[in-house]
């Protein structure tokens, strides 16, 4: 995860409802194939390759589901998806998610308010009030605004309390998916 002087997050900018956490459900496949009964899968936001948090999985591949199995604000949920997969034209294998909401194919699945659900672009956008932001995303851009302090901060006092409240905003980001 991206540390309080990485300047990783320097290209983000306002929280809009397309920036939202989510997986990629190639990349985690990928990453889980490798290692079926014990793999993690990297949540980021739309457009960008940052990783928020790593979140077990665990892949069976004959019945073709993925299982997350991960914490959320202190309580365990387990996120069962189906999977799908596709042959291309010129070869090898594509795989996708089922929407456990609607059931659509999709690429990226998008984690729910509560960080306790996934669902495809389009469910996430009916369960979405405007008014209302993902914990996750507003987490981040805590972390984003003191970053963005701490970048006019050389030197004192202030600074190294500010790098502490950095610090505290990315645990906290970890901390509400149980992998801190
Ligand atoms: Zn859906």
């Amino acid at each position: 995860m991206g540390g309080p002087t990485s300047g990783r997050w320097a290209g983000w900018g306002r929280a809009t409802c397309d920036a939202r956490p989510r997986l990629d459900v190639r990349a985690v496949v990928r990453e889980a194939r490798r290692e079926p009964a014990r793999s993690f899968a990297a949540v980021t936001c739309s457009g960008r390759s940052t990783v928020l948090a790593r979140i077990p999985a665990r892949l069976d591949l004959d019945a073709r589901v993925l299982v997350l199995d991960y914490e959320s604000f202190g309580a365990c949920v387990e996120v069962r998806v189906s999977l799908d997969v596709t042959s291309p034209h010129f070869g090898g294998v594509r795989w996708w998610a089922r929407c456990p909401g609607c059931r659509a194919r999709v690429a990226f699945l998008y984690l729910d308010l509560d960080l306790a659900r996934v669902e495809c672009r389009t469910c996430a956008g009916l369960a979405y009030a405007s008014t209302r932001e993902c914990p996750l995303f507003r987490a981040l851009r805590r972390a984003r605004k003191l970053e963005e302090r701490l970048a006019r901060r050389s030197w004192g006092s202030t600074r190294a309390r500010l790098v502490a409240r950095v610090e505290a905003a990315y645990e906290a980001m970890g901390g509400m998916l149980g992998a801190g």
